[in-house]
């Protein structure tokens, strides 16, 4: 690329709304444009850095078997009822009407569509497994976009879902799209780790997130350093590890009139031993809206912040003024003494949602149960199995001893930059997606799914490198690996002549230069590249060459090198 001909947007000043380095470089590189909040036109340069990063993803996935689709942005909302997701997925997910008053979403995710891809096209046992993935634009209407394109609205994700036979079948998927993940963030250059995670409205069983570390991350980490255990400390606001289960409509029944259910209704409902439901249940009313009747919301509960999270109505999905019930009514709702309900604590979002007249009654619960979480922590974080040490995320301190004595925790920030999820049968269940197993009996589909985000990575990999002069791309990264900045381009035949050369023998080794003949002054062409953050800068004029020398500075170089002519091309592949 030739600079003259690239569009070059550097600009002086940041926006005002840009609270974190990686929003205002993004946009002083001239990388991101702001459209709307969370919506960003990404311009030729963030564009290139964007499609390095999915040729990386792509080169995994393939790697690993996965195979490419391209499912559609606009989603009809059958599907997302099929599911129960419609009901369940909050103000984040974005409902539109075509013209004819159909509903239709723009995704969030693709299970919904990947599921009725699969039930349709799988059909015996022997097409399993198979893992289909998309780079597709997602839509998200987030309560606090912000951070520019590290939680926008729209923005893209890679997501990937496999289909299984059996759980061992899964599993392995599951495994393999771990590896992938961490030779994918490896090759990007990233400090990063993997923790085990909170599965949120996807859902499943277990799951980890792939951390990149930075001081700006929103999310906080502990981990171990002897064992390299890791845990996002959500896991302890979220005791509710969420099983999602379709429960019984008799069951469903007895819960939501009251007086009718005993614990063991509620235990069943939920999907754990009754022994295990103690004091921490309480219940949540929506109240009556026009022509609606309330809707109820069975929460776990533990803690206080998203109990004043709720109460504040800052809580997705709990803006519509939910209150709490008193004791009394919790009990009198489930049928069981006023002792058996606990303080009102900490709320996971653990829903029934319970039309009191039993007749639009979701069939899906999402249950969870803080007891249920510990001792199938040590499955789900198979490979952490520190059962003790999630429970007590809440309290942990940087340097607090390991509950098994292996060395000292230690805490740290992060960005979320990938997710995957063990989901079992959750989707397959609900749209009935069967293949016909070796004895010729239909059979659920055992599923995993699998999100990198492709456009936080930007953010995320230069909330990790950068300085007081711009952004510090790794080279796997970089929208140009090598910058050749000629002094003089305008006037000296010999600096254009070393220069271009330099510039055509890089292009035939297959590296992503651009020669800078803007012919702008040294300090105006060097501004920009550290802005811009390209690694590596070569500075060609004609004092140097006279002695048949260049300079070369490492974008992370305190000061130039300078070397012969013939080094250049040696040392900037
Ligand atoms: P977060 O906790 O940051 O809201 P999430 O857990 O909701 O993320 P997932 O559903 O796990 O996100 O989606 C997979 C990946 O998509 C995430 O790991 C993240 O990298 C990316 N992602 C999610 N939301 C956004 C967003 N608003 N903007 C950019 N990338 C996002
Ligand atoms: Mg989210
Ligand atoms: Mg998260
Ligand atoms: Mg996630």
């Amino acid at each position: 690329m030739r600079a003259s001909q690239f569009h070059i947007g550097t600009l002086k000043e940041a926006p005002s709304d840009a609270e974190i380095p990686s929003h205002r470089l993004m946009t002083r590189a001239g990388m991101i444009r702001k459209l709307a909040g969370g919506i960003y036109s990404y311009m030729p340069l963030g564009l290139r850095v964007i499609r390095k990063v999915e040729a990386i993803i792509r080169e995994e996935m393939n790697r690993a078997g996965a195979l490419e689709l391209l499912m559609p942005m606009v989603q009809p909302a059958e599907l997302w009822m099929e599911s129960g997701r419609w009901e369940q997925y909050g103000p984040e997910l974005l409902r539109l009407k075509d013209r004819h008053q159909r509903d239709f979403v723009l995704q969030p995710t693709s299970e919904e569509v990947i599921t009725d891809i699969a039930r349709n096209e799988i059909h015996s046992w022997r097409q399993l497994p198979k893992n289909f993935y998309h780079i597709q634009t997602k839509f998200r209407d987030e309560r606090r976009p912000r951070f520019g394109v590290m939680r926008g609205r729209e923005f893209t994700m890679k997501d990937a879902y496999s289909f299984d036979r059996d759980e061992a079948g899964a599993q392995k998927s599951y495994d393999a799209m771990y590896a992938a993940y961490m030779r994918i963030f490896a090759r990007m250059g990233l400090e990063f780790r993997a923790v085990a995670a909170d599965t949120g409205s996807i859902g499943g069983t277990r799951s980890h997130e792939f951390q990149v570390i930075a001081d700006t991350g929103e999310d906080l980490i502990v981990y171990n350093p002897a064992t390299q255990y890791a845990a996002n400390m959500e896991l302890a606001e979220a005791p509710g590890l969420i099983a999602e289960r379709a429960a019984p409509a008799e069951t469903l029944r007895k819960v939501a009139t009251p007086g009718a259910a005993r614990c063991e209704d509620v235990a069943a409902l939920l999907g754990v031993p009754a022994s295990k439901l103690v004091k921490t249940l309480a219940v949540a009313v929506e109240p009556e809206q026009a022509g609606a009747a309330p809707a109820v919301c069975l929460l776990l509960l533990r803690g206080d912040h998203e109990l004043n999270e709720i109460k504040a109505g800052k809580l997705p999905g709990f803006e519509r003024g939910f209150r709490f019930a008193s004791d009394q009514e919790v009990a009198e709702h489930l049928g069981c003494q006023p002792g058996f309900i606990g303080p009102v604590g900490l709320a996971r979002t653990v829903r029934v949602i319970a039309d009191r007249t039993v007749a639009n009654m979701s069939d899906f619960v999402c249950g969870a149960n803080q007891a249920d979480h510990h001792y199938a922590g040590a499955n789900w974080a198979r490979d952490l199995p520190e059962p003790d040490l999630v429970a007590d995320l809440r309290n942990v301190v940087d340097g607090d001893p390991a509950p098994d004595g292996s060395g000292r925790l230690a805490i740290q920030r992060g960005i979320e930059v990938g997710h995957v999820f063990f989901l079992g049968t959750k989707y397959s269940a609900a749209l009935k997606a069967t293949y016909l197993d070796e004895t010729g009996k239909p059979a659920l589909m055992q599923m995993g799914c699998y999100g990198i985000g492709v456009t936080r990575l930007l953010g995320a990999a230069i909330e990790q490198n950068h300085d007081a002069r711009g952004i510090v791309w790794p080279r796997a990264l970089a929208p140009f690996e090598v910058v050749i900045c000629p002094v003089g381009w305008g006037k000296s035949e010999a600096v254009r002549e070393a220069a271009s050369k330099l510039y055509e023998d890089l292009l035939a080794q297959g590296v992503d230069a651009i020669l800078d003949d803007r012919d702008e002054r040294p300090g105006v062409m060097f501004a920009d590249w550290e802005l811009i953050g390209v690694p590596v800068r070569v500075t060609i004029g004609d004092r140097g060459l006279k002695e048949g020398q260049i300079e070369l500075q490492g974008r992370r170089d305190a000061a130039a090198e300078k070397i012969d002519v013939a080094e250049a091309l040696p040392r900037t592949l």
